[in-house]
């Protein structure tokens, strides 16, 4: 129920194993814990202060022992539930934490020396990111670095939309700013969905696991504690496929199966003749909540205006200018491509979806989000991993300019830009 006026401050004392489920208005909100603990998502709050939360975002303070909150500011909703399946969540966090113990225990180039490599894998709006997320943050109190792994490039929590990224969480993800932009290992999709081209994604997936596997390889504290890979809410199709693949690819150990009876068969099925692979079902929680496809859109831009200008407008973002001839930009694939399914059987489809297409530089890219590449030469494009994201504001074909947005000024950490479908209007 929606609260009285903006300053109406009111408490709720909430039982042990019990959540407030809000979801913000348009307007600030803020809470803070009176007595008693409790976590968001994972991530406990701290006592007596007041935390503010950005407009529409939807989250729970959920308490193990019990709690008063006291909140401030306009609420779409916000109710108590007693029944969440916060206790099934916990209980994996505590396998995954032997599992751990169990690697960090063992000869560091042994293969027991791997910690669990968990896959969360359900339908769109089945709490993926959140399960994800609390699994990190409890794995980071505990004093462990497990690696943050999104495949979801619709609505990944680690950088912009269209792109797969992987980052090492080191301490519990804070419940309003989410993952720290820290330099994350990201590889550019460019298309909000796979399947607008569907053997890149799959060339892109392989190429961060195998970055990630060297990676572990030197660095066995990060190889004991292992990671948690959030996945699309895709699942039918060329999107079980997918999945299908990324397990495969990141050689996932655990695969939870969030609010899916079919899907858990489906995998269980498939994946029996892997021994080393647990397929678990877990119950959604009944505080997720669905968003319509226009509400993912407007997430994507959100997404993409707070790479720029950060999530309460903290950061300034430049505008620069650069000749055509300093920039070379690649398309990846000629052109959209259709997806399979809509081909007749046994038809490929025509162009190389892994072609490089140099692209000309004109008034199409107005308002496209690039990524700059860190590859040397082109041919290295692919298989490279970006280091940020430029906005096309300007194009002046008589003066040959490009006028775009940058995190900072100066020159681009690299000369070669990959531009997909990805648009943004600055709002
Ligand atoms: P998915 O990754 O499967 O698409 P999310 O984890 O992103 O789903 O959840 C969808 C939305 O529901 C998010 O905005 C999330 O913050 C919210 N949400 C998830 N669990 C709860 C909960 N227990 N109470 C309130 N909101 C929740």
């Amino acid at each position: 129920a929606a609260s009285g006026g903006p300053t109406s401050i009111r408490q709720v004392k909430l039982d042990k194993e019990c959540e407030l489920r809000v979801e913000v208005a348009d307007a600030p909100f803020r809470l803070r814990l009176l007595n008693g603990s409790a976590e968001i998502f994972g991530t406990e709050i701290p006592p007596e202060i007041w935390l503010s939360f950005p407009p529409r975002l939807k989250f729970a303070v959920f308490t193990w022992y019990g709690a008063t909150i006291e909140m401030e500011g306009n609420t779409e909703t916000d109710y108590t539930a007693d029944e969440t399946p916060m206790i099934s969540y916990v209980n994996v966090h505590a396998v995954l934490e032997g599992r751990r113990n169990r690697a960090k225990a063992s000869p560091p180039d042994s293969d027991a020396s791997q910690g669990p490599r968990v896959i969360v894998v359900g339908p769109t709006d089945s709490g993926k990111s959140t399960l994800s997320r609390m699994l990190l943050s409890w794995a980071a109190k505990q004093g462990w670095k497990p690696t943050f792994v999104d495949l979801d490039i619709g609505q990944g929590s680690i950088t912009i939309p269209g792109c797969i990224a992987a980052t090492p969480i080191e301490m519990p993800i804070d419940p309003v700013e989410g993952i720290p932009l820290e330099m994350p290992l990201v590889y550019f999709h460019g298309h909000p969905t796979p399947s607008a081209n569907v053997d890149l994604y799959k060339v892109l997936v392989k190429e961060l696991a195998q970055t990630l596997e060297k990676q572990f390889s030197g660095n066995p504290e990060s190889r004991a504690a292992g990671m948690v890979i959030n996945t699309m809410g895709w699942i039918e199709g060329v999107g079980y496929e997918l999945l299908l693949h990324a397990i495969d690819a990141f050689g996932a150990t655990v695969v939870l199966v969030l609010g899916q009876e079919k899907l858990c068969s489906m995998l269980k099925d498939v994946l029996k003749s892997k021994p080393n692979v647990d397929v678990v079902k877990l119950q959604k929680s009944g505080g997720v909540v669905s968003r319509n496809p226009k509400v993912r859109q407007k997430a994507r831009g959100l997404r993409i205006r707070e790479y720029f200008y950060g999530l309460t407008n903290d950061l300034s973002p430049h505008s620069n200018i650069a000749n055509f001839s300093d920039l070379s930009i690649f398309r990846i694939g000629g052109g959209p491509q259709a997806p399979r399914s809509a081909l007749p059987i046994g038809a490929e489809p025509a162009a190389d979806p892994t072609r490089l297409v140099p692209v000309n530089i004109n008034r199409d890219l107005l308002h496209l989000v690039l990524a700059v590449s860190y590859a040397k030469e082109p041919d290295q494009i692919i298989s490279s991993n970006v280091a940020g994201f430029i906005y096309i504001t300007d194009i002046d074909i008589q003066r040959k300019k490009i006028t775009y947005l940058a995190p900072c000024a100066g020159e681009l950490p690299g000369k070669f830009l990959i531009v997909g479908s990805l648009t943004w209007v600055e709002t």
